[in-house]
């Protein structure tokens, strides 16, 4: 008689992210086989290398704006990049692999009859004026302008999720995920936490953007990813969307503050011009996660989770013989 095997075939777009490294980890912990989908714009095979060669685990380079023919059961949907720097590097290519993206993982998952999760953003709600952001909100995106491209294709992809779902009635997940920070994180990647991390290190001065008093809600890796995958797992009959992250609200002033003192860096901060339509405050209301999630909420407070993402870049820095002389004197 056939076993019943609880194990999935899953697939991970952008597996060799931030984000989608972890979660590879995380669904291989839990006896899934893993095809990591991936076009190395923003990922490394560093963030992945200790899967290569495990049985559970498949690399495949491709980019998700061309149709992809695969047999999964569920798929997660992570295959863009997040940081400004590098989403308005190539901003056709942004919307493009948001959108056909989209498009492309969608008819995949019509086809295979699979679940599917989309990695949405905070950024769907643009500069925000509801604060804290519900669910609920619509949203202030300016459609135009040097974050359109992340913004409005994110949109588009959540547009895109929700007509397949009344329309053809697919399996879907959208989370609307806030700034998430933590190891593999890329030391150039140019998004807040790991740029504070890595000047502090290097003894470099911490850039900040503005005045500092903008604020964001920064949710450590874990936890972002607990939340992740008890969203996979919830009904068929709850598409989201749904906020992930940290309510905790901190201005750029105090994480460069927090990031000094945890490092014990000499870093000087400097001021620089605010980047265009850089939202003033985001902080996610997480009633819903907390209901939904089975009484998930983030476990990880902002001190706790920068101590561990420094302790991560310090080794990598260290190893590749890349900090600031300077800092090495000032630590013996
Ligand atoms: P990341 O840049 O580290 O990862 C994105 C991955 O997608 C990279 O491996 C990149 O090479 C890959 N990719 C990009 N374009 C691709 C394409 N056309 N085809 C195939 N692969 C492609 O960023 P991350 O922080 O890991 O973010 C992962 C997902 O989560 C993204 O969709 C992002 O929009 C979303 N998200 C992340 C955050 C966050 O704070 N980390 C917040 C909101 C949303
Ligand atoms: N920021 C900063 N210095 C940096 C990088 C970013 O002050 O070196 C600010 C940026 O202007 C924004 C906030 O930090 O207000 C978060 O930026 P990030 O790029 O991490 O993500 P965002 O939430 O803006 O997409």
């Amino acid at each position: 008689m056939r076993q019943y095997n609880p194990s999935k075939r899953i697939l991970v777009t952008g597996g060799a992210g931030f984000l989608g490294s972890h979660l590879c980890d995380r669904l291989i912990e839990a006896g899934h086989d893993v095809l990591c989908v991936d076009n190395f714009f923003t990922g490394t095979k560093h963030n992945i290398e200790h899967l290569l060669g495990h049985p559970q685990f498949e690399l495949m380079r491709h980019d998700v704006t061309f149709p992809l023919y695969v047999e999964v059961d569920e798929i997660f949907n992570l295959a863009c990049p997040a940081s400004p720097v590098h989403y308005q590097h190539d901003p056709v290519q942004t919307t493009k692999t948001s959108v056909h993206g989209a498009i492309n993982m969608l008819g995949l998952a019509k086809r295979v009859r699979a679940k599917i999760l989309q990695a949405s953003t905070s950024e769907v709600y643009g500069d925000p004026e509801v604060h804290p952001q519900v669910e609920q909100y619509w949203g202030r995106v300016n459609p135009i302008g040097l974050r359109s491209c992340y913004d409005e294709g994110k949109r588009c992809a959540e547009t895109l999720f929700f007509d397949y779902y009344r329309q053809h009635r697919l399996r879907i997940k959208v989370a609307r995920i806030f700034n998430t920070y933590g190891p593999r994180m890329h030391t150039n990647d140019g998004r807040v936490v790991s740029n504070f991390i890595v000047q502090a290190l290097r003894g470099q001065d911490i850039t900040i953007y503005g005045d500092g008093s903008q604020t964001r809600s920064f949710c450590y890796v874990d936890d972002l990813l607990e939340a992740m995958l008890r969203l996979m797992a919830t009904g068929d009959d709850f598409p989201g969307p749904i906020n992930i992250g940290n309510p905790g609200e901190f201005s750029m002033l105090d994480l460069a503050r927090k990031v000094i003192e945890l490092s014990g860096s000499r870093s000087k901060l400097v001021h620089m011009p605010l980047p265009a339509d850089d939202p003033k405050q985001r902080r996610p209301d997480i009633s819903l996660a907390q209901e939904m999630l089975g009484g998930w909420t983030p476990k990880t407070q902002l001190d706790e989770g920068l101590a561990k993402t420094i302790a991560y870049f310090d080794q990598l820095l260290s190893s590749s013989g890349a900090k600031a002389t300077e800092r090495e004197f000032s630590l013996t």
